[in-house]
């Protein structure tokens, strides 16, 4: 058969559509291939400490079985491998569920004032530890946000605890909550070694650490950023991250401030 104009554009079609396809199943594949990395980078991060266990059992079942003193001490670490191990699974677990309500917009109402006052009281004796002074800054209004509590404790939990872990250096960790317009602003500010501009824009991706074995001895499991990304989504709000390599780091979350409530003083002073 002869090909006149119709088959011609026939082929074109064919292309375009095959080209279409290819061009669709790109983010597709892309997806896929994010979902195998992620369950191959959890299994790894899971059995670097069952592989630590299961050394340790066999050596107490053998050599050192009648040895006291080692016995002691390599419980002690296989206790912190298997709390490892806990944090991690609850961090797992944690991501799934926000990622499953990811499109349901919290409906609370938050005051951050009491949250970030909160995670300053629970992260102090860390910080005391660490000789670092969590100094909070807010308006003596509260400042109120539509949301889900406890997600917005564990964000600021996250971002405090990184600045005593990563910023220990410089002795003090700011906090500061203000309103912008219409938005609530939270800064956590560190003034430790900071962060090179390279590794700033994959922070929150899972498993992402500038320093794997400084990240594992402080306990880090390589997702907190990654929560902290998608719980700010869900609240329809913004993470930024500014850092100074030798000066220290920034991170600030942005979410839509609710109006003040009338209270009943307000009321009868404007009666
Ligand atoms: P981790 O469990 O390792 O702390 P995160 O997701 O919370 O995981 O952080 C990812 C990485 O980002 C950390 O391993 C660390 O390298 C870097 N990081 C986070 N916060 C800071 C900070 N305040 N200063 C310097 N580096 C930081």
């Amino acid at each position: 058969p002869v090909a006149g104009p119709a088959g011609a554009g026939g082929r074109a079609e064919k292309v375009e559509a095959l080209l279409l396809t290819f061009t669709d199943l790109t983010p597709q594949r892309r997806v896929e291939q994010m979902r195998v990395d992620f369950i191959a980078n959890a299994s790894h991060e899971l059995r670097t400490p069952l592989a630590s266990l299961s050394g340790f059992i066999e050596t107490l079942q053998g050599p050192a079985r009648n040895d006291a003193t080692a016995r002691e001490r390599f419980l002690k670490i296989m206790a912190e491998q298997a709390r490892r191990m806990s944090r991690l699974i609850d961090d797992l677990l944690s991501l799934s569920r926000i990622e499953l309500n990811a499109h349901l917009r919290p409906q609370g109402r938050v005051d951050l004032t009491a949250v970030v006052g909160h995670v300053r009281e629970a992260l102090a004796p860390l910080g005391a530890e660490r000789q670092m002074e969590i100094v909070f800054a807010h308006p003596e209004a509260p400042v109120t946000v539509q949301g889900d509590r406890d997600e917005l404790i564990r964000v600021f939990e996250n971002l405090v605890e990184n600045a005593l872990k990563y910023g220990a250096s410089g002795g003090r960790v700011d906090i500061t909550l203000s309103r912008e317009g219409e938005d609530a602003l939270v800064a956590v500010r560190d003034y430790g070694p900071g962060i090179a501009p390279e590794h700033v824009p994959r922070l929150t991706e899972r498993f992402y650490r500038v320093d794997t074995a400084h990240s594992r001895e402080q306990g880090g499991t390589g997702l907190g950023l990654a929560i902290v990304k998608h719980i700010v989504a869900r609240h329809r709000g913004r993470l930024g991250i500014d850092s100074t390599p030798g000066e220290g780091s920034t991170f600030s979350v942005r979410l839509a401030a609710l109006p003040a409530e009338t209270s009943k003083l307000d009321v009868k002073t404007m009666a």
